[in-house]
């Protein structure tokens, strides 16, 4: 049996581990660099925020930052140098959304915050699933072996780096909001190490989201280590896949490129599998199973292909603190504040870092709103090009809740404001962009209750295009938690042989 695994972000990770742990060998194709075989460059092997290089993005001259402005001059990004760097932003017209590339995908650039949903909104979003079993098994089979721990109250509540979020946290209670310690991958150990200087500094250092080179668990370090060790996987880094092509046995055969760090075509590759997980990510997954529909490679691609996608509700805001916060800033976030009763309004809000070096008086929220509206990919045959329709107009239910959410916190404490001066067309937050891309294979819709694809027998689907568009909290533990589900259903049921 060969099977082949597209990604190795959290879907893709889940996958090949427990396939491995069975005893079955799996190619794992991804586009991204193996960073764990990247030698260090001044020190490092990733970038702090304040001086990106060629490894901080995918392949572009100049940094795109959700945030690029300051004073209302485009302070933030930097020239760069050309390569496979690990962030991505995909730019789909009025929605900007990024990823991350490399063995590891979105765990090399995420804050690591790993909050598991509220059951009654998992059961509102995924109500084919039973969540029953969900949190009884998998959300802690997920938690267990992703690392996450609960921040400590002696870091959170006195150390300087995290001023910040006790300044967020206190101006919240004062408008009448609940905050939260918002649980994390990140070994809280090795901070409080950092915080001493013991060891080599990085969420301290300003390392977030062009990767961190200690300190969080990303999957390289988790799920990745331990498939490894299996001796079962067989990883091919910076190998992209073109295209997908079903064979009239049922098998698949990928076109793919593999490049050196450069962007150099070393060569171009056919696979064929008899069967294949697609791992991609929402837009990944979406982009190349849209593909195959619209150009006939895989016959019988459901309906439901690409539809019902959603950014998770999230719109990043900025305010004006009236106080300082920090020039010392820890790259990790660790408090949130909750105004979750499911109304429109909505919001569990971030309470981001913005570790520039500088002290800015700001305070910076990655708000996740209750937005139902979803949106789809779109074929564009004049060019071959996979689109997504998502307008300004989408966005409306989460900017409404978060003004709603500024409003209220900017009433309860004299001397605060909205920030206009960070983000395009002097708004004091951006609708245009996600962090969590969700959505496209709907489980139960677009594949069947376990994830194979409708239609397409050999052919499943592993990552975070099968939840409909919102999950109401950072999604990763969501996806892994689905993901272990999935695999471990497909396994019991012999689709692996
Ligand atoms: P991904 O992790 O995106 O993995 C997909 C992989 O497939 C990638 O490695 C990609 O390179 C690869 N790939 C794509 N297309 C191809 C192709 N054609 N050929 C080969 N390989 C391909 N979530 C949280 O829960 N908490 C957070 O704190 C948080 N912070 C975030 C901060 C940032 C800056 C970003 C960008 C995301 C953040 N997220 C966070 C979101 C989280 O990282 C994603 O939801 C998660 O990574 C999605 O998992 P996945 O398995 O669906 O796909």
């Amino acid at each position: 049996m060969n099977i082949g695994i597209i990604g190795s972000g959290y879907g893709g990770a889940v996958a090949a581990l427990r396939l491995a742990e069975q005893g079955y060998d799996v190619d794992v194709i991804e586009m991204g660099v193996d960073w764990e075989t990247m030698p260090k460059k001044n020190g490092l092997v990733f970038t702090k925020m304040t001086a990106p290089n060629e490894r901080s993005m995918w392949f572009k001259t100049k940094t795109q930052m959700p945030f690029g402005r300051l004073f209302d001059i485009p302070l933030i990004d930097k020239n760069i140098g050309w390569g496979a760097g690990v962030l991505d932003v995909e730019n789909f017209g009025f929605m900007n959304v990024y990823l991350g590339h490399g063995v590891g995908g979105g765990s090399l650039v995420n804050g690591g915050m790993a909050v598991v949903p509220r059951q009654s909104y998992f059961r509102k979003i995924l109500p084919q699933i039973d969540a029953g079993e969900m949190f009884a098994k998998y959300f802690p089979r997920a938690n267990d072996t992703l690392g996450v721990a609960e921040p400590p109250r002696d870091i959170i509540g006195a150390s300087k780096y995290y001023n910040f979020a006790r300044v967020a946290a206190n101006q919240a209670v004062k408008a009448g909001f609940q905050t939260a310690f918002v649980p994390n991958v990140y070994d809280w150990d090795y901070m409080r190490q950092e915080s001493f200087n013991n060891v080599e500094r990085s969420a301290l250092n300003g390392q977030v989201i062009f990767g961190n080179d200690h300190g969080k668990k990303t999957l390289p370090k988790t799920y990745w280590a331990k498939a490894k060790a299996t001796g079962k996987v067989h990883l091919k880094p910076l190998t992209e896949v073109l295209s997908i092509t079903q064979n009239p046995d049922n098998t698949f055969t990928l076109k793919t490129k593999t490049i050196d760090f450069d962007g150099r075509v070393l060569k171009n590759e056919e696979l064929t599998y008899d069967r294949l997980i697609m791992a991609a990510g929402s837009i990944g997954t979406s982009k190349l199973l849209v593909r195959a529909k619209n150009t006939g490679t895989i016959k019988n691609l459901p309906n439901e292909t690409g539809k019902r996608w959603g950014p998770n509700g999230n719109v990043m805001v900025a305010r004006n603190m009236g106080t300082a916060t920090g020039v010392y800033q820890a790259g990790i976030p660790a408090m949130g504040v909750t105004n979750w009763d499911d109304s429109p309004n909505s919001v569990f809000a971030e309470i981001a870092p913005f570790p520039a070096g500088i002290e800015l008086k700001t305070g910076l929220y990655l708000a996740i709103t209750e937005n139902p509206t979803l949106g789809e990919f779109t074929w564009n045959g004049a060019d071959q090009s996979v689109g997504l329709n998502w307008t300004q107009q989408m966005s409306a239910p989460s900017v409404a809740a978060a003004k709603a959410f500024m409003e209220k916190m900017n009433a309860a404490n004299r001397g605060t404001s909205n920030r206009s001066d960070l983000f395009e067309d002097n708004k004091a937050f951006s609708d245009y962009f996600s962090y969590h891309p969700l959505g496209g294979m709907i489980i139960g819709e677009a594949t069947d209750l376990n994830g194979e694809v409708k239609g397409v027998p050999n052919l499943f689907v592993m990552d975070g295009s099968l939840i409909p568009g919102r999950i109401g909290v950072n999604p990763f533990v969501t996806i892994t938690a689905l993901a272990e589900r999935n695999i471990d259903k497909l396994i019991s049921a012999r689709k692996f042989g």
